[in-house]
């Protein structure tokens, strides 16, 4: 995935999307790896989140692809720069991107604390004690080795959460997990239509495997559910055709 996916047609995505299996924020027994193509991701904008963690400058296409830290850092600049253009057409009042926490090693004595409660091993957060959003780095590169769309996904649901922190609660689905990513796929597929953002051949299907690599082995019964893997692909892929609206309870609508 770089920054500037293009659609090419929804059917592989329809395609990819409607196959799918996933955890928490994270975590989850998954197939085998596979093999990124290299890509070029141009800097970030300027006007990155503030405490934005500075981006590394490791060389592109050396290693066969982007370096995860590059595809986060291009990751929270897309997303960001989606809310910020597009809430005021959504929305009334005003929006304040949450902080980038950003990279944190959980399971550590150094573990960052959302409340009074350490940070969680191997996952990614939106703590709403701190409007911050933060991933365990492990986490990261161990999804990216499968394909570096999952950190697109992890970082626009952790943002999808501080979104919903921001809303009216009528807006808020009861299913937050699954709404969290329907608005992931409605940012993503926003800014490959914006042009900020470009799908790259096997993005669609490294998204499916993400979400069902992330997926709860059981369906959606509970407000910390997740959802599994159909569920989660299933919510997806509506923000990703129908946009945000598409994603807020039907009253609204
Ligand atoms: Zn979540």
């Amino acid at each position: 995935m770089a920054v500037p996916w293009y659609p090419r047609s929804w059917a592989p995505l329809a395609a990819a999307l409607t196959l799918l299996l996933v955890t928490g924020c994270a975590g989850g027994d998954v197939p085998a790896p596979r093999v990124e193509r290299s890509s070029a991701a141009p800097a970030p904008p300027p006007d990155a989140t503030p405490g934005t963690p500075t981006p590394l400058t490791s060389p592109d296409g050396t290693d066969g692809g982007t370096g995860v830290e590059q595809d986060i850092d291009a990751a929270v600049s897309v997303t960001t720069t989606y809310w910020q253009t597009h809430w005021p057409e959504l929305f009334t009042g005003g929006y304040n991107p949450p902080r980038i926490l950003g990279t944190y090693d959980g399971g550590t004595p150094g573990t960052p604390v959302c409340g009074s409660e350490p940070l969680p091993d191997d996952n990614a957060v939106y703590c709403p004690d701190g409007d911050y959003i933060a991933w365990d780095m492990d986490l990261m590169r161990w999804g990216h080795a499968r394909g570096d769309a999952w950190v697109y996904l992890v970082i626009a649901h952790e943002w999808g959460h501080a979104v919903q922190n921001r809303l009216d609660a009528g807006l808020v689905d009861l299913a937050r997990e699954l709404q969290a990513d329907c608005l992931a796929g409605a940012v993503l597929f926003g800014a490959a239509q914006d042009g900020t953002l470009t799908f790259e051949e096997g993005d669609t299907e490294e998204l499916a495997d993400a979400l069902t690599a992330l997926a709860d082995r059981t369906p959606w019964t509970d407000i910390s559910d997740h959802g599994d893997a159909s569920q989660r692909v299933g919510y997806f892929s509506r923000g990703a055709r129908s946009g945000v609206k598409s994603c807020l309870p039907d009253v609204v609508q």
